[in-house]
């Protein structure tokens, strides 16, 4: 009896990966410092675990964004969008129409 493993021709490469915004339901980046958002700018420490809210980018970097503050759940609906400065636009879009 064989062990029950696949056998392969070449060893396979590692994809490792970082965690995900659950807002913008993309993967962070690493910075260095800890974890950030590149869709909201949010920044968590690399010891936060599962679930720890991060810093919000206004607060972290005392620059104002332009545009209303997104309520939950919406940000994840435009995070792919290419063009980062229509984001914040066609959320506010998506909230004016659920609102009205
Ligand atoms: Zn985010």
């Amino acid at each position: 009896m064989t062990a029950p493993y696949l056998k392969l021709a070449e060893a396979p490469t590692l994809t490792i990966r970082s965690p995900d915004c659950n807002e913008c339901a993309v993967e962070v980046t690493s910075d260095g410092d800890g974890w950030m958002c590149l869709v909201c700018g949010t920044q968590w420490d690399y010891d936060d675990g599962e679930d720890t809210p991060g810093t919000l980018y206004e607060e972290w970097s005392g620059e104002s964004l332009e545009g209303v503050p997104l309520p939950p759940d919406v940000a994840w609906r435009v995070a792919l969008m290419p063009n980062a400065s229509e984001r914040q636009a066609k959320a506010e879009e998506l909230v004016k129409k659920e609102l009205s």
